[in-house]
């Protein structure tokens, strides 16, 4: 297949364009570089099945030749990088899933909407199955990503029904692992970073809300089977192992040997208390789960941030 992939340079594009150029398939990536980072492509660039082209997907989306697949998952995903830039998070998650699905439409191609478990907001029902409509927040400083993934996913259906274009709606929970900037704010990163450094780890709150943390090979693994399946509506793709965050601040602790406090800062406003996905669609329909565990997806993540902190 001949894949556009927007937000290649990001933590998730990168991973997943690597992964598509190792199955055969050709690649067309583009970024802009506002959260991604050309360190994360430098061996991609190397490689005949990968073309890159610096670009802003809220701009209109011209691509010569055939394509296949249209994957949309360009825009800022942490939310620090989104409170810095919330006109460009709106923008790319409402605007760019215009422009890449009538690109799709043109091309006949399937499309593809990297949304999130954003969408259930701070949730009312644990774990989330697809069904559950959301507890969100639409004017609060989440709200600019959890609104354009969310009018992204009613896009993405009504190109669908109205066009009849193949479509996949894929809800990212929480995911880690290498190639996640270390500045990019969200727990996992601040958490190892403070601990490589001998620095405070901070826990918002008191660390007894919850997060489900899938390791990217995983993720990446489901994305890649959804794409290939026929399944139209929303699929959950991430790990249902729920811990609490100061759990997860001491298992990271302990895993790098480090010597910092752990120590409390206020909660960040609308933070979810809990976050779990129900795969039970995504086994079902795509034949998944996930398969490393905490433990293991995080040593390999600490070996990738023990060669970025200094
Ligand atoms: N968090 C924390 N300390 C940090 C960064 C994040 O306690 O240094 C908390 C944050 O308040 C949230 C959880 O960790 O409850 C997960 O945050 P993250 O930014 O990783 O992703 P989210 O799931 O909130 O999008």
């Amino acid at each position: 297949m001949r894949i556009l992939v927007t937000g290649a340079a990001g933590f998730l594009g990168s991973h997943l364009s690597r992964y598509l150029i190792s199955k055969g398939h050709t690649v067309i990536g583009i970024d802009n570089f506002i959260t991604g980072s050309v360190d994360n492509i430098q061996d991609l660039l190397k490689k005949p099945g990968f073309e890159f082209t610096k670009y802003d997907v809220t701009n209109y989306l011209h691509v010569p030749g055939k394509l296949d697949a249209v994957l949309h998952f360009a825009s800022p995903a942490s939310p620090i990088d989104y409170l810095k830039f919330p006109i460009p998070t709106l923008k790319v998650g409402a605007l760019g899933s215009h422009k890449a699905l009538g690109l799709a439409k043109d091309k006949k191609a399937i499309f593809m909407i990297a949304s999130t478990s954003e969408v259930y907001g701070d949730p009312l029902v644990n774990p989330q199955p697809e069904g559950y409509w959301g507890n969100v927040n639409p004017i609060g400083p989440r709200g600019v990503y959890d609104e354009a993934k969310r009018f992204a996913e009613a896009m993405t259906m009504a190109y669908h029904r109205y066009h009849n274009i193949p479509v996949r709606i894929l809800r990212i929970f929480n995911t880690y692992g290498p190639n996640m900037r270390i500045e990019d704010g969200r727990a996992v990163p601040n958490f190892m970073a403070q601990a490589l450094k001998s620095k405070p780890i901070t826990v918002y709150g008191d660390g007894s809300q919850t997060r489900s943390l899938c390791y990217v090979s995983d993720l990446i693994d489901g994305i890649y089977r959804l794409l290939m399946s026929k399944e139209n509506n929303p699929v959950n793709i991430g790990n249902p192992h729920e811990i609490s965050l100061l759990e997860l601040a001491q298992t990271i602790k302990r895993l790098t040997g480090s010597r910092s406090k752990i120590v409390f800062r206020p909660l960040p406003e609308d933070d979810p208390k809990v976050r779990r996905p129900d795969i039970t669609r995504a086994k079902k329909i795509l034949k998944w789960t996930p398969k490393v565990d905490l433990e293991e997806g995080l040593k390999r993540t600490v070996a990738y941030f023990k060669t970025k902190v200094r």
